[in-house]
């Protein structure tokens, strides 16, 4: 499919996002597994049940737009997850990990963003206001998880590290 229309543009973000939520659903597990902080690992928990409902709204507009949100691969969060995987596999001391769990988390967090932003932009000026209120719904979520993750690391994460 070429991309020459807003249309497609915004349907090619939306599989982007769809399989970049599919990967985040196998990975937070894993996060939460390494993570040592009971704050932090609620945190990847609860985002965990957050992202299967964005996923969710994503097979929504996909229905409606009479689509499928399948055949494309994410590669940034594909390389996301992988740089958070090499970092579970350099990191010894618990407090560091989990400081560095939060930056990988807040990578994704941001990268998630940045596409729902432009998808929702894309939605409004195609007049599609149900899939921008979707589109909008899960970026504020992705904002909420990122400034808990900042909390996280301000009120202990950064400072055990820092002192252990
Ligand atoms: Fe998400
Ligand atoms: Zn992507
Ligand atoms: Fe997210």
């Amino acid at each position: 499919m070429k991309t020459d229309s807003l249309k497609k543009l915004l349907v090619h973000e939306l599989k982007d996002l769809y399989s970049a939520e599919t990967q985040l659903i196998e990975a937070l597990p894993v996060l939460a597994d390494k993570a040592t902080d009971e704050g932090l690992k609620s945190a990847f928990r609860s985002h965990l049940d957050e992202t299967k409902r964005q996923r969710s709204r994503i097979e929504k507009i996909f229905k409606k737009m009479d689509f499928s949100p399948r055949g494309h691969r994410c590669k940034g969060m594909e390389g996301l997850i992988k740089e958070t995987s090499d970092v579970v596999q350099d990191v010894d001391d618990p407090d560091v990990l989990d400081a560095a769990l939060i930056a990988c988390a807040q990578r994704v967090e941001h990268y998630e963003m940045a596409t729902y932003g432009s998808a929702r932009a894309y939605a409004e000026k195609l007049g599609d206001y149900d899939t921008a209120d979707l589109l909008q719904q899960s970026l504020d979520e992705e904002g909420a998880a990122d400034r808990r993750l900042t909390t996280l690391a301000k009120r202990r994460i950064n400072f055990e590290a820092a002192v252990s």
